[in-house]
């Protein structure tokens, strides 16, 4: 896998794109103009890999858009030894991200061959991630409790299970719909049992299913 001037430049384009689109914090945005987008491509798509755009990456899956990792990750705001939990690993790219920002990492997918081919992936790039081959709408009860969780699928409805592997204090960032129309959600746990919800507009994601998928 090459890393070209001809890479970089396209990053760097992508990073002044994803600017000009609202984002703001700088060291988001260095990091997306650190990391390689297309080794988590297939290598025939290297151009497409730099392009503000959602690619399929096998499995029937995406990729999320630039924007999209930069908004949610913004929503996240992640400090350095915060404790993230992911649902929805697909190419480990936003996973990367996060992991550059300094947060401890674990992620789940439900696609078996994803999860296996994003974990030898990701090792082999130097990250260090804890990944999990199960069912997001359950979480990581005894990893538990986060600091935030972000789920990177369009989820039907808050899945109470992992509202309740929220630290007091801590946040989940998810779109809430259906039918590739999800509104962008922030859930924060106030306490034991009062949780507050706020809203950030309109986006578009593969959808997050029940039980792991049976391939
Ligand atoms: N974060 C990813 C984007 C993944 S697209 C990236 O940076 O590339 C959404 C992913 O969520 C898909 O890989 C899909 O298989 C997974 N997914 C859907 N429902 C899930 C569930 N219930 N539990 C875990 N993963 C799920």
């Amino acid at each position: 896998m090459l890393d070209t001037h001809k890479h970089k430049g396209m990053r760097k384009a992508l990073v002044e794109e994803v600017r000009s689109k609202g984002i703001t914090n700088e060291a988001i945005l260095k990091v997306i103009g650190s990391i390689p987008r297309h080794f988590f491509l297939d290598s025939s798509f290297d151009r497409f890999a730099y392009q503000d755009v959602a690619f399929p990456i096998g499995s029937g899956q995406t990729i999320s858009q630039p924007y999209t990792v930069a908004f949610q990750t913004e929503l996240l705001e992640i400090r350095k030894g915060i404790k993230v939990l992911e649902v929805g690993t697909g190419s480990g790219y936003q996973a990367c991200v996060l992991v550059e920002l300094g947060a401890k990492v674990y992620s789940i997918e439900r696609q078996k061959k994803l999860y296996e081919k994003t974990s030898k992936f990701v090792e082999s790039l130097g990250y260090r991630m804890n990944l999990f081959y199960g069912d997001g709408y359950k979480g990581l009860p005894t990893y538990g409790p986060f600091d935030r969780i972000i789920i990177t699928a369009g989820a039907p409805e808050i899945p109470k299970e992992l509202l309740l592997q929220l630290k007091v204090g801590g946040w989940m960032i998810i779109p809430v719909g259906g039918d590739g129309h999800q509104v962008m959600t922030k859930v924060f746990r106030k306490s034991e049992f009062d949780f507050e919800q706020k809203t950030y507009g309109n986006f578009a994601f593969v959808p997050m299913l029940k039980n792991r998928a049976t391939d």
